[in-house]
């Protein structure tokens, strides 16, 4: 083992990857998923999917001009279908939800980098920042009996919490949700842009085998990190089919980009301009992508269990207010209607 530099504490778990390959690093952790379980997972990652369905916009670079990867969305020669709300791309197709130990989900948010003008701020940083003003308005005086209500400290509020997003989280959301104290993040694609950063945040702040994802009710180890990392899922870890499919079709879309770029372009401007980049959001708008949104709605309205009364304790052991499997579904989709009908894309909530 090489020396360690005077500012990495020995026994802490950077010096432990210290002499590590980057593979050790960037692992991801293994997961034991019942079928019962699998099921509810399936179920929250189908609503992240058919949120995006419903609000599918791929004009990523305006309405007018040509994109071959788009034939299906294409209105008329040279003008391609935005959704509900206009032509007009607010931001990427990538949304996430929050699931709190109930299995009730919490809220969502959707990629607003073109609406914002901004690429600073993902989907999942704004839902963490919400999520916490939202438990800081509904925990007040007007709500409850100040002298029964329980306070929770701000690095506990997140917990029991799972972020589902539709793609693989960049450095800062992951980071957010690290500060968070977040339990788990189930992604449902690859980026694989992103260098396994979540992957990396969560082997470097590990908590013992034993542990919940409650970081104050288990022993820490010595010396502790500062903060613990997300456990991060992928959604293949539960057998859901939309994820393989996803990240095939990326695959073969940045393929057929690089190989002929002159007639499979992403996008032609009026003017003749063209955009032959192949990046992830791209993809997210082509007509590839969209099937596997479009099936995944598909599934969830349609869905049928096979474990309705699954109901899992929480991480206080207790299953009162759990909702069951069936609860959960029935639950999900009456959020995606509202989501849907009344939410705007989740616009209103800035
Ligand atoms: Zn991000």
């Amino acid at each position: 083992m090489s020396a360690l530099p005077p500012d990495v504490v020995p026994g802490s778990m950077l010096a432990r990857y210290w002499d590590a390959p980057v593979s050790r690093l960037v692992e991801p952790p293994t997961h034991q998923i019942s079928v019962d379980e699998a099921e509810r997972l399936t179920i929250a990652s189908l609503v992240v999917m058919a949120l995006i369905d419903g609000y599918w916009n791929g004009n990523k670079s305006g309405a007018l001009g040509r994109y071959p990867w788009r034939e299906n969305q294409r209105v008329e020669d040279g003008r391609y279908a935005g959704d509900a709300l206009g032509d007009r791309y607010l931001g990427h197709n990538i949304a996430c939800i929050a699931v709190d130990e109930n299995g009730s989900i919490l809220d969502f948010e959707f990629n607003h980098n073109e609406i914002f003008n901004s690429s600073a701020e993902h989907a999942e940083a704004r839902l963490i920042r919400r999520l916490f003003l939202l438990n800081q308005s509904y925990n007040d005086w007007q709500r409850f009996d100040a002298e029964q209500a329980e306070f929770v400290k701000y690095g506990n509020t997140m917990n029991g919490v799972t972020i589902y997003t539709s793609l693989e989280s960049c450095a800062q959301c992951s980071g957010m949700m690290t500060l968070a104290a977040c339990g788990r993040v189930v992604y449902l694609q690859t980026d694989p842009g992103q260098y396994r950063v979540g992957n990396i945040l969560y082997n470097l702040s590990k908590p013992p085998p034993a542990s919940t994802t409650h970081p104050t009710v288990v022993a820490r180890p010595h010396p502790a990190p500062k903060y613990w990392a997300p456990e991060p899922m992928a959604a293949a870890a539960f057998g859901f089919g939309p994820m393989e499919e996803l990240d095939r079709a990326y695959l073969a879309f940045v393929a057929g980009v690089q190989s002929d770029p002159t007639s499979r372009y992403f996008f032609e401007s009026p003017g003749g301009k063209r955009d032959q980049s192949s990046s992830i959001t791209s993809f997210l708008c082509t007509d590839a992508a969209r099937a596997v949104y479009s099936r995944a709605a598909s599934a969830l309205a349609s869905l049928s269990l096979a474990q309705p009364d699954y109901r899992p304790p929480r991480s206080d052991g207790q299953r009162e207010g759990v909702r069951s499997n069936g609860e959960m579904l029935d639950h999900a989709r009456r959020f995606v209607r509202h989501a849907l009908v009344e939410a705007r894309r989740g616009t209103p909530h800035h």
